[in-house]
């Protein structure tokens, strides 16, 4: 089994000035997104964690809720916590929304100094060479890797190869520049989903504490996830 740092012990990385970026469809938000989104903001000592919507997800099933309800429900989400914004920048752009686009125009924005981080799973770390123009996400941002205790790399290929030659093992790596290294932290996540909470929802069963009440109050007053 491959080894890294768990989220719990990790040495604070310190400073607060990094951005982070976590993306996802949010079809609805839950807690399960929140609280990782929170506990890598802490660990990588982040100024921000912006939460990121897909507008049209390249490799999976269109979202059931609309966009604006997606971005309405993930805004109530991160409301209550200074920490957590939301960034609705891929819901405005015309077309596919791709991943490299989105971070130099958040490296335009923040400034070339600035530490911007983007999280991901290790599940999306695995097929990374799936996307537009992967390698050149590190040209941009700090790559984070959320793994699940258990975790493993692809034996061989490209990704492999990638890990390897950016892999850095504390978070304070992060904070000697704006990009260019990449982190896997062990993280142990909610054990939520989305599809089960929609599933949940169609069944006519109570969704509390998976998602923030004033979350469901939204899916209510608006109808969601009811068939
Ligand atoms: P679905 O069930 O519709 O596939 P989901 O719950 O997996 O949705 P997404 O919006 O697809 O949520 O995920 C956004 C990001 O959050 C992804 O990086 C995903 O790996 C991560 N994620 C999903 N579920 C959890 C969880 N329970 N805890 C922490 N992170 C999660």
């Amino acid at each position: 089994m491959a080894t890294a740092k768990s989220v719990s012990n990790m040495k604070r990385a310190g400073d607060q000035v990094g951005v982070g970026l976590f993306g996802g469809t949010f079809d609805p938000v839950h807690i399960g997104h929140l609280r990782t989104a929170l506990e890598l903001k802490d660990a990588l000592g982040l100024a921000e964690m912006r939460l990121l919507p897909s507008a049209q997800p390249p490799h999976r099933a269109q979202p059931q809720a609309s966009a604006a309800h997606r971005l309405a429900m993930l805004r109530h989400g991160v409301d209550a916590e200074p920490g957590l914004a939301a960034d609705d920048r891929e819901l405005r752009r015309e077309g596919p929304s791709y991943t490299l686009d989105t971070l130099a125009e958040i490296r335009a924005e923040i400034g070339p100094e600035t530490p911007l981080c983007l999280c991901i799973g290790m599940d999306s770390l695995v097929s990374m060479n799936q996307w537009h123009h992967w390698r050149e996400f590190t040209d941009y941002a700090h790559i984070v890797v959320a793994a699940r205790p258990g975790w493993h790399l692809p034996k061989t290929g490209e990704v492999l190869e990638f890990v390897r030659a950016h892999r850095v093992e504390e978070a304070a790596a992060l904070n000697t520049g704006p990009a260019g290294k990449l982190l896997i932290v062990e993280m142990t996540l909610l054990p939520i989903s989305a599809t089960g909470i929609r599933q949940a929802r169609a069944r006519g069963e109570s969704i509390r504490y998976l998602v923030p009440d004033s979350v469901i109050e939204y899916i209510n007053q608006n109808q969601l996830y009811n068939t």
